[in-house]
């Protein structure tokens, strides 16, 4: 099967796989696993943070990065259409009382800071307390500018306000722009990324930020039950991919331009280019793609992901180029047929 839904559908390869079994372990709710300590420090030094946390989810991430930095009462900023605030589960508000104030996503993946100024509440007893602003990238696959990203910075030290990033696919990010994390991570007080998507773990993020929001998001994610043992089995993909997975991100972005070419023009089909630019592609179709087509894909060795009439392509560890080439030839001849 050629599985096109997500980057998390990655399986561990052998060096993977051999590092969890050879991991040296211990208690990392008593802080002595020294797989998960190392994790933590090559994580907080490649983002060139103080400190970071090994978490069991990019959701629990942004969880505990959101109990850490607000109150109940507070407020965060953060896109409509946004991981932290649309598939998270409400986790912010229904835990930790921080209400959400959506903006919604302009055509280049950013919130309009003029948007995000007006939101912003004055301090009055009617209001929330606006304390946080979420950004996203990449965001569907798109790259956030780190031009972008300083005027951010700025709006927030003018308000006072914390910079989060959701940087689940940051390295996809900083690999497109041919730069260091730490180039993007470096304008956030704090910054969450995944290891289980791109970066082939099969479990596992990283929460970055300073000395000091780490103690509180240590505490919280004791509170939401990540607190745990011998988890250096797991931090020890973690290290594989950090260490040996990042660079490889560029093969996955030349296969969704290759998936995009190949694709074009197909009966049926739109493929929203200027949205190609890491490691997805996404399909605008003139009919529902459960008139038969996703089946069909399926019946014919490709997994997709579709709602409605759109479907994104995802490329991963485990899509060859030869498998872009097989999985475009059998949407095309859905399409030839049914376009
Ligand atoms: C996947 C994802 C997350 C959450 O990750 P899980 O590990 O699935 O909980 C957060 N933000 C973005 C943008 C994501 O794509």
């Amino acid at each position: 099967m050629i599985d096109l839904r997500s980057d998390t559908v990655t399986r561990p390869g052998a060096a993977m796989r051999d590092a969890m079994f050879n991991a040296e372990l211990g208690d990392d709710v008593y802080g002595d696993d020294p797989t998960v300590n190392r994790l933590e420090e090559i994580a907080a030094d490649m983002l060139a943070m103080e400190s970071s946390l090994f978490v069991p989810s990019g959701t629990q991430s942004n969880l505990v990065a959101l109990l850490a930095h607000c109150q109940r009462g507070d407020e965060y900023i953060v896109g409509h259409d946004a991981h932290t605030y649309k598939y998270e589960g409400g986790g912010a508000a229904a835990l930790g009382g921080i209400q959400p104030q959506t903006v919604p996503f302009d055509d280049a993946a950013e919130l309009p800071l003029d948007q995000v100024e007006a939101v912003i509440k004055d301090d009055d007893f009617h209001f929330a307390r606006t304390r946080l602003l979420a950004l996203e990238n990449t965001q569907h696959g798109r790259v956030v500018s780190i031009d972008y990203i300083k005027q951010a910075r700025k709006l927030c030290d003018k308000h006072s306000l914390v910079l989060h990033l959701d940087g689940a696919r940051v390295f996809n990010a900083a690999v497109k722009m041919q730069v260091p994390v730490s180039e993007i991570s470096r304008h956030f007080d704090s910054v969450s990324v995944c290891l289980s998507k791109g970066l082939g773990s099969p479990v596992g993020s990283v929460l970055c930020g300073s000395v000091e929001f780490i103690e509180q998001a240590r505490r919280w994610r004791k509170v939401t039950g990540g607190g745990m043992r011998q988890a250096g089995l797991l931090a020890a993909a973690g290290l594989v991919s950090l260490q040996t997975l990042v660079e490889r991100l560029a093969d996955d972005h030349a296969n969704a331009e290759q998936m995009q070419e190949l694709l074009r023009g197909t009966p049926g089909v739109t493929v929203r280019e200027a949205w190609t630019q890491t490691n997805m592609v996404w399909l605008d179709l003139q009919k529902p793609a459960d008139d038969g087509f996703v089946a069909y894909a399926r019946d014919n060795g490709v997994l997709l992901s579709c709602s409605g009439q759109l479907c994104r392509l995802v490329m991963h560890l485990d899509v060859s180029s030869d498998d872009v080439s097989h999985a475009a030839q059998v949407i095309r001849s859905w399409f030839e047929k049914n376009g």
